[in-house]
């Protein structure tokens, strides 16, 4: 479970946390930041802090609740509940839009509830129901029906049941695997948890699919019955690792393929360019694809620093241009006097790729176009990725020549979204594409998306997350 957490550190790096059952108790250890180093002397405090042979694990960083770090350690998770003599923890990968419907229901049964944040609910409303006599597929499904956003959830009830299950349009990524004997099963996020400890993969859970890890394997329960998949593109493009397998293909194979989409697309803009260069490391990957369909040399002049592993999407504001400015060094001799593609996974605020374009100019970059693999963003995620209003997005309010112009481009060439719907090998009704397309696959983050908008349009100014700024606008406060 370590490893595997550790392997996916990348998923979340403000918390970290484990969580164990024996006999019948729940044993947590729970920390702020990265997953940290294993030192060989600590392994057997480990041991005894974390006893048994189930586990979940987790690290998170926020969309949902307050930023500060008392809340961000509230909302490290696992997150634990008890009422009735049952005992429920979840791991949670996800982002609840309607939470205040939620909070007004668990609240009225549990009246100490302290609310925290949405995986906090999860785990409150999942009780509420088992509490209420349901067998767990039942909980599960009603408390799939009554959320809308995403959710991927791994969880053990004190009695040592074990079980997976995912939203039904599966938007987050959830698969299961065992180990070479057999022994031990898991669910994760990603595969590279699971490569990292020389098991197998599985399955990757279906949308509205509970799974139960038991003693004879792997019990599948289809809740929803013909469940709309809309699994999230941006996984593909950002935030998974490129050696992470989705489709039976490798995250790598795909963003590859994304930059040899945008030569195709662009033949003019690659054929007046010398060199391509990547934003290290998402742009790695598209950066080769680049090279193949161009004939470019790839000049791996675009270094990162090592030890500076924060990734500078999922900072605050404050930390991201210092973060960014350290992270990445251009190697000036090898940018000066030629025309440069530079390969990019999105742009979604814009002040990251100013920044590298800042460097390659005072590097004597002569021409810089950015390639970007994920189409342009226009709307706000709702389900766990923190872009979350219109304002923070340059794509909302600018078209690609504006955009060109405000991070000092010479031309930004977006990948369109049917290339890289393709490239994925899933189909477009598949695939989550609300931020770049404005449809959005659950009911309420389509009406709070049209509300506000309309009313960012008309100059209102956005207050926080959409999701939590929608929800205050109708009347109800945090
Ligand atoms: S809105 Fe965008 S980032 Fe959010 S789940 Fe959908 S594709 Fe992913």
């Amino acid at each position: 479970m370590y490893w595997g957490l550790r392997a996916q550190n990348h998923r979340g790096h403000q918390s970290h946390g484990f969580l164990t059952c024996d006999k019948d108790e729940f044993y947590s250890y729970k920390s702020l930041d990265l997953v940290p180093k294993l030192k060989t002397t600590e392994i057997q405090n480990w041991f005894e802090r974390l006893p048994g042979n189930i586990g979940i694990s987790n690290v998170r960083y926020t969309t949902s609740g307050k930023c500060d770090d008392q809340s961000i350690v509230q909302g490290t998770q696992p997150m634990m509940a008890e009422a009735d003599g049952i005992k429920l923890a979840v791991s949670f990968n996800g982002n609840i839009v309607n939470t205040q419907q939620l909070l007004k229901e668990v609240s009225q049964h549990f009246p100490s509830f302290a609310f925290s944040c949405d995986s906090d609910l999860v785990c409150n409303k999942l009780l509420l129901e088992l509490k209420g006599g349901k067998d767990l597929a039942a909980a599960v499904k009603a408390t799939m029906l009554a959320l809308d956003g995403a959710f991927s959830v791994i969880g053990i009830i004190g009695d040592g049941t074990f079980f997976a299950f995912k939203d039904p349009h599966g938007i987050k990524p959830l698969c299961a695997g065992h180990s070479p004997d057999g022994k031990i099963l898991v669910f994760s996020s990603e595969t590279v948890s699971l490569d990292i400890n020389g098991f197998e993969r599985d399955f990757e859970l279906e949308p509205g699919e509970l799974v139960l890890a038991t003693k004879d394997g792997f019990k599948r329960h289809q809740l929803i019955e013909n469940p709309k998949k809309a699994f999230c593109a941006f996984e593909f493009a950002y935030f998974a690792r490129p050696d992470s397998r989705f489709n039976g293909k490798y995250v790598y194979e795909i963003r590859e393929e994304f930059g040899r989409n945008i030569v195709k697309e662009f033949p003019e803009i690659s054929k007046d360019a010398d060199i391509v260069l990547s934003v290290p490391e998402t742009g790695d990957d598209p950066a080769m694809g680049v090279h193949e369909a161009s004939g470019l040399r790839w000049e791996r002049a675009s270094r990162r620093h090592r030890y500076v592993t924060e990734r500078a999407f999922i900072l605050l504001d404050n930390e991201r241009y210092s973060t960014i400015d350290r992270k990445v060094n251009i190697l000036s001799s090898k940018v000066a006097g030629q025309r440069v593609i530079v390969t990019e996974d999105s742009v979604v605020r814009g002040d990251t790729t100013k920044i590298v374009i800042e460097k390659l100019r005072k590097s004597g970059a002569k021409k810089v176009y950015m390639f970007v693999t994920f189409p342009r963003i226009i709307g706000p995620c709702f389900y766990g990725i923190d872009m979350s209003t219109y304002g923070q997005l340059i794509g909302s309010t600018h078209s690609d020549e504006e955009i060109a112009k405000i991070i000092g481009a010479d031309a930004v060439c977006y990948q369109s979204v049917d290339s890289l719907v393709k490239a994925t090998g899933c189909s477009r009704d598949e695939l989550c594409l609300a931020c770049v397309t404005g449809k959005y696959p659950t009911p309420l983050a389509q009406k709070f998306a049209d509300k506000m908008k309309k009313k960012f349009l008309e100059g209102y100014k956005e207050k926080s997350r959409i999701y939590e700024d929608a929800e205050e606008s109708q009347g109800v406060q945090w």
